[in-house]
């Protein structure tokens, strides 16, 4: 008999439209030979709302490859019988309510194995501040940067000009605001004045209660591809080349508007180090099943700097994680495929 495979998508997040485009591309290689005598696949859709919507709707989602319209209407606690049938879960959420551990913890107390990342991993890579504790304590080299707090940012008028002025003096300009727990660069600004600091620091705290502002970095950006529990493995590098000012949403979801070269044209040894830096942050961060580790490689002085995991990266036909393991001689049905044996030999 076929093992059912409850393919979770959509979601509460800015990221809403993405997780559609990676369920399409993941039930289609579910519904591959081999993979479609082995598996089936029960399609449940979370709307921009929260409500969770059966396999005969996010069928239709799928197909449409346009959101539902969320209505208010429905129960956030009711979810469809279908949910009972599920043997696997695959949660292609990105972003909050997604990558973040909360719907892990759902799922954990479900008893029902998970692809990716638990609780501790997913929470620990979502949150920019954390992430960057962690990378500090195992020796990952990074940018510099400072965890703020909105309570900091909106607190009263005389201690936001000093928390400025701090920044100005250990991280200078260009430097990136961001609200720490997002993705997609949703919310990320580059600022190079003092007013620029303002607007970003006052907009980052209206997406998140926790920001991060880093040191601006001139790099060439790399990333990583890991695939694994306890023994993970590292992909062939893949970099990201764009004309924009950073790589930001619409560069990132615009056609055309940014190229991958896999592999990526890089010395060997720069590669060797970024591969060993991916699953030293995959490990240090609790990740399992899968991530994609983001890097700056400074060309000028050789010099690595891990920017992020993902772990729960894009997964449409065309994003980097499944086209990094392509060239690394995993195609995309196989790499759905060995993601579900990690999530049930992890649950064991
Ligand atoms: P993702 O979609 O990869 O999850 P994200 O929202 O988590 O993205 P980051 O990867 O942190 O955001 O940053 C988005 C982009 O902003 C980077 O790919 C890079 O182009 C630019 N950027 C971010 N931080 C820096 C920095 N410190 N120096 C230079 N560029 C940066
Ligand atoms: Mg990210
Ligand atoms: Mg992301
Ligand atoms: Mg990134």
């Amino acid at each position: 008999t076929k093992v059912r495979i409850g393919l979770l998508f959509g979601g509460r997040s800015g990221e809403h439209e993405v997780s559609i485009c990676s369920a399409q591309a993941i039930a289609k290689a579910l519904s591959t030979p081999p993979n479609t005598e082995k598996y089936e696949v029960l399609p449940i859709y979370i709307q921009k709302d929260g409500i969770w919507q059966p396999p005969d709707i996010a069928h239709q989602v799928l197909a449409s490859g346009t959101p539902l319209e969320a209505n208010g209407e429905g129960n956030l606690w009711q979810f469809p019988p279908q949910v009972a049938d599920v043997e696997v879960w695959f949660p292609i959420l990105h972003g909050p309510n997604g990558e973040d551990g909360t719907i892990q913890g759902l799922l954990t107390l479900m008893q029902v194995p998970c692809v990716g990342s638990g609780v501790l991993g997913s929470a620990m890579a979502m949150d920019k501040i954390a992430m960057k504790q962690v990378f500090d304590q195992v020796g990952l080299a990074q940018v510099k940067h400072k965890g703020l707090s909105r309570a900091q940012v909106w607190s009263n008028p005389c201690v936001f000009p000093k928390l400025c002025d701090q920044i100005e003096e250990t991280l200078g300009y260009p430097c990136f605001v961001k609200p720490a727990n997002l993705g997609s660069s949703v919310g990320i600004a580059k600022v190079r004045s003092r007013s620029e600091l303002e607007t970003a620091l006052d907009s980052a705290a209206s997406y998140d209660r926790r920001i991060i502002v880093e040191a601006g970095v001139v790099a060439r950006e790399v990333e990583c591809a890991v695939l694994g529990n306890d023994n993970p493995k590292a992909s062939v590098v893949g970099e990201i080349s764009y004309t924009s000012d950073f790589y930001d949403y619409e560069t990132k979801y615009t056609e055309g508007r940014a190229t991958l070269s896999i592999p990526a044209p890089l010395p060997d040894s720069v590669s060797r180090q970024i591969q060993e830096m991916a699953l030293q942050a995959f490990a240090a961060v609790d990740a399992a099943g899968l991530s994609r580790v983001d890097f700056f490689y400074v060309e000028a002085t050789g010099e690595v700097l891990i920017n992020e995991v993902n772990t729960l990266p894009g997964f449409t036909a065309t994003s980097m994680y499944p086209q990094l393991w392509a060239a690394t001689g995993v195609p995309f049905p196989q790499l759905v495929d060995q993601l579900i044996e990690l999530a049930q030999e992890r649950q064991t």
